[in-house]
């Protein structure tokens, strides 16, 4: 009886929000996992990546040899890609909605100036993967982008990237058990 049931589900309701304001938002330890888990799965999907098509695997193989808590595969046809690799002409830049999902623009602008296409397309990726920029910076970053200038053709990320990018993923997968993708 919707009489009977108002009440009760009202009071969940209540006890729901408490729960939840109540949680202080800092209080929130990552999982450590007490077992191996697999690379968490992203998907991609170069086929709007024009002449870059080549660069863009390359920068996803290279982020593959670096790092073990995620895997960049090329998406399968007819599914939906966590992210899209995207050529146009304004600068190279990434959108990214969030850990492993968002759109990468190769801009030609950059490629025109004379930057390496591989390591615009590691450095986007890299972004997808959950890097901000850090700009600027040596050749050895990757996240330094353009800032090192167009004679650096560096496309690994560092040992300290690398590292970035395995504890966020390893906090994804922790999660990723209870909740689906
Ligand atoms: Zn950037």
């Amino acid at each position: 009886m919707p009489v009977r049931m108002l009440p009760r589900a009202a009071a969940a309701a209540l006890t729901l929000t408490f729960t939840v304001a109540a949680a202080p938002a800092s209080a929130a330890p990552a999982a450590a996992p007490d077992r191996a888990l697999a690379a968490r799965v992203v998907t991609y999907d170069a086929g709007a990546s024009a002449e870059f098509k080549a660069a863009v695997d390359r920068g996803a193989a290279i982020w593959n040899e670096s790092v073990g808590n995620v895997e960049l595969r090329p998406v399968a046809a007819g599914q939906r890609a966590n992210i899209r690799v995207v050529a146009d002409n304004g600068w190279p830049r990434a959108v990214t909605t969030s850990l492993g999902n968002g759109t990468v623009y190769i801009g030609r602008q950059a490629v025109d100036e004379g930057h390496s296409t591989i390591r615009i397309s590691s450095h986007e990726l890299g972004h997808i993967l959950g890097l901000p920029d850090r700009k600027p910076g040596p050749c050895s970053s990757l996240m330094s982008g353009s800032s090192a200038g167009t004679t650096c053709t560096n496309p690994y990320p560092n040992a300290a990237e690398k590292s970035e990018v395995e504890g966020k993923f390893a906090a994804a997968l922790g999660r990723a058990e209870t909740s689906p993708r």
